[in-house]
């Protein structure tokens, strides 16, 4: 496997954010000392008008609801609310609705429970800031017909065509537009009735007067207002012209008072006219100093992950998946049900830190926050993934007809406090097929049958432990027709159970897990592997689809430890020696356990 980012080891020491530097820069300058916050979102003269604001910094998190969140935006929420968190501010939570199109309650309501379930919260100093940009529609109207007084707006009647020519190149000044120096009255009786519906779509729209000759394109005359006769689902039809994300945008953070507003790396060439807008709203009144300013940080990008919004759709709406929860899919819930922690999520953001250039993260480094999180916490239990049975010929001889063993087993080798695991063993058992070998390859130290080797030497049947059990010895086995091993033979050694005196007098060099056949539960577990088989899927526009693994989920119908009835759905287990599991959250009940497999052990198991 790649390793793109060798430095991203989980055992790597926090990763520096510089996003926190500029944090702590500010609040020594006391750059924000004597502000103020009107209790809610509103222009200068509100938030003049309230108390000193109980938030050092503001950030926010500001999901378009049109979709359902992934990683990157695990990574994003985990930056803006940790970042308030840490120094004593607030994050708002917005959803940034300003374009006309359907939002979805079911989109809205996996936004907010993914914010909550990876641990953070919107309610602050008493109140809850959660926000819509739509209802800032009012303000951004009013912003619009400020610049078109102060002659720094215009509505433009070239057509899409010929606004796309006009605006230059790289290398090439664009041209102005004819329209460009209309008077102030003409642009505001225009601008009006835009807005009124007297238009087309398409025929006008309303401009920044700014600079056609400017080296940054986002300053040639930037759109501002658009013509779009759509309903929203939340204004309905009171407009038909809307904002344009790039003017929307710091409008809505100056009316929130956002201190820092972070974002990824695509929007540093808007960052001029981020500024520009304010200081433009700001000269007319409207905002104050100090101005939000923009950060731009570098997207979390992960081997083995696609996070485009469209892709994940497409991989959902042509059944590449089963849902937006399929484990196997990047979505937070998708990950959630994988068997994925908060904590973890937060571990990878924290381990990753911002940073200014572009990178990719090892998804491994993923793993490794996950297996350190759940090392602590996760109950351990057994369970076969590959049944073979064993059989033990010597039992009604050393413990009668009908007798169960009963073995005890912690629950966590570290912390005794999370108890005791009680089963018992039984004559016959679930072994895992590989621990079982007929003639032994060189080196192998479980379970064979007495046998004669290449060299023509007689070979005793092998001795291993079961786990928290007897050693046992291998006399041989049973097979099908077409030469399948069916059953496994075995004795107990007596005097050897684990935990009593002299149960070590026996060495062996292999252990091995089991189930009781008769009193194991059985249970379906979900083998997830990675959905993609190469560690950029969709790099330099290669169809993504193609890199689908088509191992990523197999499924075994199997059997797990008894103590497992009574898991909660959404525990997570380490299966000795098979890695971590999650009794799966929608399908797990009593009667019907379902478990995914989150991830691996990093250490394989054989020796
Ligand atoms: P769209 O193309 O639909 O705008 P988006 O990924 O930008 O998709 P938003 O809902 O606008 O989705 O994103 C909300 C926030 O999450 C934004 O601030 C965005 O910068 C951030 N974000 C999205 N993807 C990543 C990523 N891979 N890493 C870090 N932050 C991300
Ligand atoms: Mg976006």
């Amino acid at each position: 496997m790649s390793t793109p980012d060798k430095n991203a080891s989980p055992s790597a020491a926090p990763s520096t954010n510089f996003l926190k530097n500029i944090i702590e820069a500010d609040l020594e300058a006391r750059r924000f000392a004597g502000r103020h916050w009107g209790g809610q979102p509103g222009p200068a003269s509100l938030h003049e008008s309230g108390a000193p604001d109980p938030a050092s910094i503001r950030t926010r998190f500001p999901p378009e609801p049109n979709g359902y969140l992934h990683i990157g935006h695990a990574k994003s929420i985990c930056l803006n609310f940790g970042l308030a968190r840490e120094f004593g501010g607030v994050c708002h939570m917005r959803f940034d609705d300003t374009n006309p199109e359907k939002e979805d309650q079911e989109y809205v309501d996996s936004i907010l429970d993914a914010i909550q379930w990876l641990g953070f919260s919107w309610e602050a100093n008493g109140s809850t800031h959660l926000y819509h940009a739509s209802n800032y529609f009012d303000f951004m109207y009013a912003a619009a017909e400020l610049l078109i007084g102060r002659g720094l707006a215009y509505v433009d009647e070239q057509s899409p065509e010929q606004m796309r020519a006009n605006r230059g190149t790289l290398t090439e000044a664009g041209k102005n537009s004819p329209w460009r120096d209309r008077g102030v009255d003409e642009n505001l009786r225009l601008f009006r009735e835009m807005r009124e519906g007297r238009h087309a779509e398409g025929s006008m729209i309303l401009r920044a007067r700014i600079d056609m000759a400017s080296p940054n394109i986002n300053l040639r005359d930037p759109a501002i207002y658009r013509i779009r006769f759509a309903e929203h689902h939340n204004t309905g039809t009171k407009w038909c012209i809307y904002p344009m994300y790039t003017f929307a945008h710091p409008i809505e953070d100056a009316l929130e008072r956002i201190t820092h507003s972070i974002c990824t790396l695509e929007f540093e060439d808007q960052r001029p006219f981020y500024d520009w807008l304010l200081a433009q709203l700001r000269d007319a009144g409207m905002f104050a100093d100090p101005l939000p300013r923009q950060y731009e940080f570098a997207r979390l990008n992960l081997t083995y992950v696609i996070t485009s919004k469209r892709k994940l759709m497409q991989l959902v709406t042509e059944g590449h998946v089963d849902g937006w929860d399929d484990p196997r899919m990047p979505t937070i819930v998708g990950l959630r049900r994988r068997g994925y922690t908060a904590a973890s999520l937060q571990m990878l953001a924290e381990r990753t830190g911002a940073s200014k250039s572009n990178s990719w993260i090892d998804f491994s480094v993923l793993e490794g926050c996950l297996r350190e999180d759940l090392e602590e916490k996760a109950a351990r239990a057994m369970a076969v993934l590959d049944p073979l049975r064993l059989q033990i010929t010597n039992w009604e001889a050393l413990f009668g007809a009908g007798h169960a063993e009963p073995c005890s087993a912690p629950a966590h080798p570290h912390h005794p406090d999370m108890g005791q695991r009680e089963f018992r063993l039984t004559p016959e058992l679930w072994i895992e097929r590989e621990d079982f070998q007929e003639i032994p390859e060189k080196g192998f130290r479980r379970l064979y049958p007495p046998h004669v080797n290449a060299a023509g030497a007689a070979v005793e049947g092998n001795l291993a432990r079961l786990k928290y059990g007897y050693v046992i010895r291998c006399t041989g086995c049973e097979k099908d027709a077409e030469g399948r091993v069916t059953r496994v033979l075995a004795e107990i050694v007596p005097d050897t159970k684990s935990g009593t005196p002299g149960a070590d007098s026996v060495k062996v060099k292999g252990v091995i897990t089991w189930v009781s056949a008769s009193e194991g539960l059985p249970a379906e577990i979900r083998l997830y592997d990675r959905l993609f088989t190469d560690p950029q899927p969709d790099a330099g526009g290669r169809d993504f689809l193609e890199a689908l693994n088509p191992d990523a989920k197999r499924v075994v119908q199997t059997w797990v430890e008894p103590s497992l009835a009574t898991a909660a759905p959404g525990t997570s287990f380490q299966f000795e020696r098979h890695g971590y599991f999650v009794a799966d959250r929608v399908d797990h009940a009593e009667g019907r356990p379902v478990f995914n497999r989150t991830t691996t052990l990093k250490d394989s198991w054989t020796r």
